[in-house]
């Protein structure tokens, strides 16, 4: 059992002021592998002083430190690689060789992409040659981070980095579920010697340090990744101080499959959707099919489905994990039987276990098949292995459907046709687009629209969400 109770405040690993323990569990096999604390108002304030006091010196520092520092920050990434990815997939069950290819190696993508932006980004310039006005941009402050689980060391990258990178000071609070990748995190920044009070790192749940640090009046912003539910809480409880708040939200991706698409079209949409057990905020939940080639794509989405195995995190090899907990299972359980109840063809998977285990929040990799748009499955994030099949006749009525929600983080859409592929991109309203399985590169922004958020993270969108602005006139 490992024992993870401190918290990391002003450059030390202190115990909470009030004791609070909670057990991390392994969704695997259901045992605990962890204790943490849950934090109180009195160490968010702790962690929120030491940082407000750092931010003093650490806004002054140049450029050049910050690079060497996050420099020696990837050199420790790389040596303790490995002990991340065993950390992302005991705690959130995503098979090892994925948490170590995939979600370890998005922590270090992030690392090297944003000491390149900030090489080359520019604090200062004048408005143009003639002018007598100059532009500086400077760090926000302090700032509070929140995390969720589904890509631990992703969002957090995503958010201490940048905030390392521009000058800021912050407390990050990682999901009370996932806390174990992060506090090896903070151990890498301890090791790589940043400034005591720059990073801290609270463990705690929403209700608890969440809000504390969302209506904290130290705080000039929160960054914030995770549900819509908890992004409205959090606007609220920051609208009091007029705090910057960045959301980075849910998701219920459109994946329009066009007859012209190219041959493993839908079944690498399969693939899509189902990796991380479809535990991803851009997954493509939603495929529209044209209707001259549904048979076929049904046929095909259902072998691949069926073709997918579902295992224990720990054991090596191509398969999805369980999903993160018993509240998420019973979730999913719930929105697949709501399916079948409101009439949708199950197709493949269902409610049943997949395997003979008989521990872990194990989930069949899932079909439904002749959905409409205003059922509950192709309206609400899943945040599951569950994909929901509908049909279309005309290039409009699939842009049509695919905008109809809430959400608009991530689109994809599959054709041969480049002039169409344009086109269709520009009308869908999300942040993201994917044509034909391209992935973004490192360093190009990601975020929502409507109720999927309104930040952008990544290159050097994700640094100026950590800066002010200054007009200087009278320059010259
Ligand atoms: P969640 O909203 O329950 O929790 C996320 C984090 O917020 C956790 O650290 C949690 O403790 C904290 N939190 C919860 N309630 C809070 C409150 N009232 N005030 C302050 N903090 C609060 O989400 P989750 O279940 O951990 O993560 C899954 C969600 O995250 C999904 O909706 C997914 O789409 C979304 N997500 C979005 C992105 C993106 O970039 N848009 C990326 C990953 C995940």
């Amino acid at each position: 059992m490992l024992d993870k109770k401190n918290f990391y405040i002003n450059g030390k690993w202190v115990s909470p002021v009030i004791r609070n323990d909670f057990e991390v569990i392994n969704p695997s096999n259901e045992d605990v592998f962890a204790v943490i604390s849950l934090g109180s108002k009195k160490d968010t304030d702790i962690a929120v002083q030491a940082a407000k006091k750092a931010f003093l010196k650490w806004k002054e520092t140049s450029k050049e430190k910050r690079i060497n520092l996050l420099e020696k920050l990837l050199k420790i990434y790389k040596k303790r690689f490995d002990e991340m990815s065993e950390a992302i997939s005991m705690e959130m069950g995503a098979p090892i060789d994925w948490a170590s290819s995939v979600q370890t190696a998005s922590g270090q993508s992030h690392l090297e992409d944003f000491i390149l932006r900030l090489k080359n980004f520019k604090f200062e310039e004048h408005f143009d040659s003639k002018s007598n006005n100059y532009i500086t941009y400077e760090p926000i402050g302090v700032c509070g981070l929140i995390t969720p689980w589904n890509w631990p060391i992703n969002q957090i990258a995503l958010k201490v980095i940048p905030a390392l990178a521009t000058g800021c000071t912050m407390i990050l609070k990682p999901s009370e579920i996932s806390p174990i990748s992060a506090m090896l995190f903070a151990e890498m920044i301890d090791e790589s010697g940043f400034p005591e009070g720059v990073f801290n790192l609270i463990n705690g749940n929403g209700t608890g340090v969440g809000t504390d640090l969302s209506s904290h009046p130290d705080i000039d912003m929160i960054s914030f990744t995770g549900s819509t539910r908890a992004g409205r809480l959090i606007s609220k409880n920051a609208a009091e101080t007029i705090k910057r708040v960045c959301l980075e939200l849910g998701g219920k991706g459109g994946n329009i499959v066009f007859a012209d698409s190219y041959t493993n079209a839908v079944r690498d949409g399969i693939r899509n959707v189902m990796s991380n057990s479809g535990q991803s905020c851009d997954a493509p939940t939603r495929m529209l099919v044209e209707k001259s080639i549904y048979p076929r794509a049904v046929k095909e989405a259902v072998d691949e489905a069926n073709n997918i195995k579902v295992d224990v995190a720990s054991k090596k090899g191509d398969h999805i994990g369980p999903v993160v907990s018993k509240t998420q299972y019973d979730k999913i359980i719930d929105l697949i039987k709501s399916g079948i109840d409101e009439g949708a063809t199950l197709s493949a998977g269902g409610p049943e276990s997949p395997n003979e285990l008989n521990k872990g929040y194990f989930i069949k990799p899932t079909i439904f098949t002749n959905v409409s748009n205003d059922m509950r499955i192709a309206k609400e994030e899943i945040f599951g292995p569950v994909l929901s099949i509908i049909p279309f006749e005309s290039e409009d009525e699939a842009i049509a459907i695919v905008n109809d929600t809430s959400y608009g983080l991530g689109n994809y859409l599959q054709t041969e046709d480049k002039e169409k592929a344009h086109r269709v991109a520009k009308k869908l309203r999300s942040g993201c687009v994917y044509i034909n399985g391209n992935a973004p590169d490192a360093g190009t922004p990601f975020g929502g629209y409507q109720q999927s958020g309104n930040g952008r993270e990544g290159g050097n969108w994700g640094l100026e969400e950590y800066l002010e602005v200054k007009t200087i006139t009278g320059w010259r």
